[in-house]
């Protein structure tokens, strides 16, 4: 038996269909009155209709939440949860509302609920992502992790196809890299086998039958030991060339993931031979790069970074980026590798394993 480390991260989920119902009961354990739900613009019917239900444990309703978090609508948000008297937060939403509720919670301490409706993951994760001035900063700090997580598939039921077999795709790239984390364990490798396999099985149903609430179930469920593996252990290739892409062409996130995934797992595979068997065995094949590429297409998914707009001359741009800031990576970046891994992303070719490089 190998060594290993594992921090278990101090949060409380409730997890099932209906669960929506139960968010009264958690203000209450944490001892709380006075909530504030946060939402997106879009969601702000769902927000209203919650705090509805919680009667007098609604403090208010606050629908700014925005991608990418940034710091002057957080300064704005927490100065408008000081005048509502709000003693903790819900986030109802995706990545976007819950990057709000973390960076609330930084700057005042107020505990959160997260209420997620999607399969982004940050729920599960002390990490918070902020930008301004055009710039990102990401954090880690245990004072942004939600203390109570309740995942209620029927909030997941609207989520759009094509959105939910994208974010499902990113969800499954943090599972995919903690396989082959530096400081990977055989507990966070359990939830990344089941959780790829569970999302697999999922995402195809959702598409099919975007109201099936079996598969949506199967898939927050992925969707949470996801989050998980992406908060206990360190990410590599994939997560820094899907960060670099994003922020040098503008790529949108979910999307740039499912397409890049197949590729860094691909460039990673002769380094990473139990991994390899792991994820091969979760989704029922032999070649699981190719698994994920074939999986992107019956989802629908794009699969070419071109098509999302990034241009040719990108290749070389993003190959000297990726080599310029060295970062772990079970095999080491090799910048021919590099470039003909983000060659065959950006065309949408199908991922090439370079036998013997490892
Ligand atoms: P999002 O939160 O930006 O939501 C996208 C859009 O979909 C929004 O308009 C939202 O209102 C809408 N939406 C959400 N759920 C819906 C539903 N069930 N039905 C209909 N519409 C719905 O998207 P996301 O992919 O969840 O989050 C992306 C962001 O999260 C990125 O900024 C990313 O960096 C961040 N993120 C952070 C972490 C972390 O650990 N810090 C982890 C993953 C993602």
């Amino acid at each position: 038996m190998e060594s290993f480390v594992y921090d278990a991260l101090p949060s409380r989920v409730v997890l099932g269909p209906g669960s929506l119902a139960r968010v009264a009961e958690e203000v209450r354990t944490l001892g709380r009155a006075r909530a504030v739900v946060l939402s997106t613009p879009q969601q702000e019917g769902e927000a209203r209709a919650l705090a509805d239900r919680l009667g007098d444990l609604a403090a208010g309703v606050i629908a700014q939440a925005t991608m990418h978090t940034p710091v002057e609508v957080t300064e704005r948000v927490v100065a408008r949860v000081r005048e509502l008297g709000a003693d903790c937060t819900i986030a109802l939403g995706g990545g976007s509302t819950i990057g709000l509720s973390k960076a609330i919670a930084l700057r005042t301490g107020l505990d959160q609920i997260a209420v997620p409706t999607t399969y982004a993951g940050s729920e599960m994760t002390p990490i918070l992502g902020e930008t301004k001035d055009g710039g990102k900063t990401t954090q880690r700090s245990l004072a942004v992790l939600p203390e109570v997580v309740v995942y209620d598939v029927d909030l997941t039921l609207s989520l759009p196809p094509a959105l939910s077999a994208t974010s499902g795709m990113n969800a499954m790239a943090h599972a995919v890299e903690a396989l082959y984390a530096r400081d990977r364990n055989p507990i966070v490798s359990l939830m990344a086998e089941e959780a790829i396999g569970a999302l697999a099985r999922a995402l195809p149903a959702i598409v099919a039958r975007p109201e099936d609430r079996e598969a949506r179930g199967q898939a927050l469920y992925g969707a949470y030991l996801c989050g998980v593996c992406l908060g206990a252990v360190g990410m590599a290739l994939h997560h820094k060339l899907c960060h670099t892409l994003g922020g040098t062409f503008d790529l949108p996130h979910a999307q740039t993931h499912t397409i890049v995934l197949p590729h860094a797992l691909a460039y990673n595979a002769p380094a990473i031979p139990d991994a390899m068997a792991r994820i091969a065995r979760a989704l029922g094949t032999d070649d699981p790069a190719r698994a994920l590429y074939d999986l992107a297409g019956r989802l629908g998914a794009p699969r070419a970074l071109a098509a999302l707009g990034m241009p040719e001359a990108g290749i070389e741009e993003a190959t000297e980026r990726a080599l310029a800031a060295p970062y772990w990576n079970p095999r080491p970046l090799e910048r021919a590798g590099i470039r003909a891994l983000l060659a065959r992303a950006h065309a949408g070719a199908p991922p090439l394993i370079e036998e013997g490089a490892a």
